[in-house]
């Protein structure tokens, strides 16, 4: 991970570190109706339905915006008016998706566990049969509030076992932990262009059981986020509906071959992990004290407890490991003072020691020494 660049390395959950290449490969402008830019288009969706094991079932509709964007677009025409989703909520991202609900008026239940709680398929179970209205569920695989694994073949087979129909916030984990359409049955997924493939921000897309889509006409609370119309128009014109984000798409193509030579889900997953690995090893070296178990941990980003020394503060910490080229991330935890660190964008081992050290010195120049948390 030896790219030359004096910008500082982003140990964040998007945007985060891109490889050169694929920020080179903005450097142009495309027509939206150039045969290469089409064909990019085509290449990239063909992509993704492999990624998600989904070929000849599903396909991948790509929307423009943020992975918000992607998330509120599956919701709004995957659930119909008349349906009601219910929503495993273990941080803020599942809670992200109940306020959307709110927002487009959707009816919608959820089912909470901790931050630091994995959802439950047994509970899940009871409450599908306990509420014949429930159409859908929704979860988010690596909820990366806290950076928590959910159970989503379990859940999958729960949601499938009650005739209900299974919509996954796969934002975080998407191209690094596998979910496969073949294992894991879902009517759509949702996740971007920026986090673990590595690409620029500004896109995401859906995967979504073609099936499934073909029922969806008229569902969307809005005229930019009807995945079926974006996807009825882009079948049948090659085309976006509206602009196209040209060069995050461009950088995406690039991105996507870059996973590819890594060795695809598996490649990336790995890296990811030894990245991880050396993270929390390190830190716990140093004192510090993980959120998760380490079954419950994604090797995607890693919650770490404030310390207890009253001369840990955060923005200090935070300002001068930014100086020091290296951006981590707050906490977004209700149950716990914490941090978070990344594991994902460009980065290997050497960023991650780097990191550490980084770290070490820090704490060294803040004066503190009892690095465990508050009892
Ligand atoms: C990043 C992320 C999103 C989308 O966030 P945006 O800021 O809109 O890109 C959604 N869900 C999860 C789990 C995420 O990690």
């Amino acid at each position: 991970m030896t790219d030359a660049i004096q910008e500082p390395w982003l140990l964040t959950p998007g945007p985060l570190t891109t490889s050169r290449s694929t920020k080179e490969a903005m450097l142009r402008d495309w027509g939206s109706r150039d045969t290469a830019f089409i064909a990019m288009n085509a290449r990239a969706r063909e992509r993704l339905v492999e990624l998600a094991g989904g070929t000849g079932t599903h396909v991948a509709v790509p929307m423009q915006g943020s992975g918000t964007f992607a998330v509120e677009a599956m919701i709004g025409t995957f659930v119909p008016k008349e349906g009601k989703l219910l929503i495993l909520v273990n941080g803020a991202y599942g809670k992200r998706m109940a306020r959307i609900c709110e927002v487009i008026g959707r009816s919608y239940a959820t089912l909470e566990t901790p931050e630091d709680v994995p959802c439950s398929p047994a509970t899940l179970a009871r409450a599908l049969k306990a509420d014949a209205d429930i159409t859908h569920v929704a979860a988010v695989h690596c909820e990366t509030t806290s950076g928590i694994l959910n159970p989503v073949k379990k859940i999958a087979e729960a949601t499938a076992i009650a005739g209900r129909r299974l919509l996954i916030d796969a934002m975080s984990a998407f191209g690094a932990i596998a979910c496969d359409a073949n294992e894991i049955r879902f009517d759509a997924l949702a996740a971007s262009s920026n986090k673990c493939l590595e690409g620029a921000p500004g896109m995401g897309f859906v995967i979504c059981r073609q099936t499934a889509l073909e029922r969806c006409a008229g569902n969307a609370h809005s005229l930019a986020l009807d995945l079926h119309d974006q996807w009825v128009n882009m079948e049948k014109t090659k085309q976006w509906r509206f602009t196209p984000p040209t060069h995050v798409i461009a950088a995406f193509d690039r991105a996507l071959a870059e996973h590819a030579a890594e060795g695809g889900v598996e490649g990336r997953g790995a890296r990811y992990r030894r990245n991880c690995q050396i993270l929390v090893d390190g830190m716990r070296a140093l004192g510090f004290k993980t959120l998760l178990p380490d079954e419950l941990q994604a090797p995607i980003i890693v919650t770490f407890h404030t310390p207890a020394d009253p001369r840990f503060d955060f923005a200090v910490f935070y300002e001068a490991l930014r100086r020091k080229g290296y951006v981590i991330y707050p906490g977004k935890l209700t149950v716990a003072d914490s941090f978070r660190i990344g594991c994902i964008g460009r980065l290997g081992g050497a960023e991650m020691r780097g990191a550490l050290a980084a770290i070490a010195e820090t704490l060294e120049e803040m004066g503190v020494r009892a690095l465990a948390p508050a009892a």
